[in-house]
């Protein structure tokens, strides 16, 4: 599962969970044996989890004000523990092993309060604690450009622009993901995976839809980098897929325990993606 979380405020509504809620579907996810995984890994197929255990990974899309706060505490600047970076980090205190990973599509160039998390006192603090504290930062175009509506210009633009934003507070970071505004493909997908505008060259190892469900496991051959879909975090979807995976335990990813090894159904090896380093072991 690729959860897709876009606010976390009050009160919960569509595009809104709140932060007891997030919390709640943090505790849900541990309950049930998920630890969260950072989206690059998966990439790469590296699931370094114990045995027994399911990866999931967190997104959140538009950089609302109630994903990343800091809060003034007496002359010192302390993340707030009810935006969901810090929810993520109190909950892997209390509970180690679930992980602290989750990807921030960011939006360097829209208006308040999308601006990268709505405090540009703090904007470069924010993208640089997520991209050395084991977070990752993706594109989300500029200002949340439809894609499907634009040239081929206007859309590489739109994406090398929103990489040369992130640049100018982390340097040389170079985000390895792209969500999809409103999910739109623009008109050729080369468009959104690789490009240049002025000196700045893009490279996406990975297209991420809104909705679709949960995502087939990155050693499947079904699974495309280019078409990730995502669930949206809602409480009625996750609850179905948490559902789902509880009745369909034969469709969930569970770790062998061994990073180096992936261990397949007896006779699906025609249906395996390979990966350097990753040993195909078949169940007998
Ligand atoms: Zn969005």
């Amino acid at each position: 599962m690729i959860l897709e979380y876009h606010k976390i405020d009050l009160p919960e509504n569509r595009w809104t969970r709140t932060p007891d809620n997030f919390r709640r579907d943090l505790q849900r996810l541990w309950d049930r044996g998920y630890r969260l995984v950072a989206l690059n890994d998966v990439l790469d197929g590296k699931i370094a989890l114990p045995r027994g255990t399911t990866p999931v990974v967190l997104t959140f899309d538009d950089s609302s004000p109630g994903q990343f706060r800091y809060l003034d505490r007496q002359g010192e600047w302390r993340i707030d523990p009810d935006c969901a970076v810090g929810i993520i980090e109190d909950f892997a205190r209390a509970h180690p092993g679930f992980g602290k990973s989750a990807t921030f599509y960011v939006l360097p160039g829209a208006d308040p309060p999308n601006r990268l998390f709505n405090q540009p006192d703090h904007a470069t603090r924010k993208l640089a604690y997520l991209a050395t504290q084991g977070y990752e930062i993706g594109n989300h175009t500029l200002w949340h450009a439809n894609l499907s509506r634009y040239p081929e210009h206007v859309v590489k633009n739109q994406i090398a622009s929103a990489q040369e934003w992130i640049q100018r507070h982390v340097p040389k970071y170079r985000p390895r993901t792209l969500a999809l505004p409103m999910g739109a493909y623009p008109r050729e997908v080369r468009w959104a995976t690789q490009g240049g505008v002025n000196g700045t060259a893009y490279q996406h190892d990975a297209i991420l839809m809104v909705a679709g469900g949960a995502a087939p496991s990155p050693f499947a051959k079904s699974f495309d980098p280019y078409r990730l879909p995502r669930i949206q975090a809602v409480e009625h979807d996750i609850s179905t897929w948490l559902t789902y995976f509880e009745r369909r335990p034969e469709d969930r990813f569970v770790s062998d325990g061994d990073p180096a090894t992936v261990t397949i159904p007896a006779g699906t090896a025609a249906k395996t993606r390979q990966f350097p380093g990753v040993r195909v072991v078949e169940r007998p």
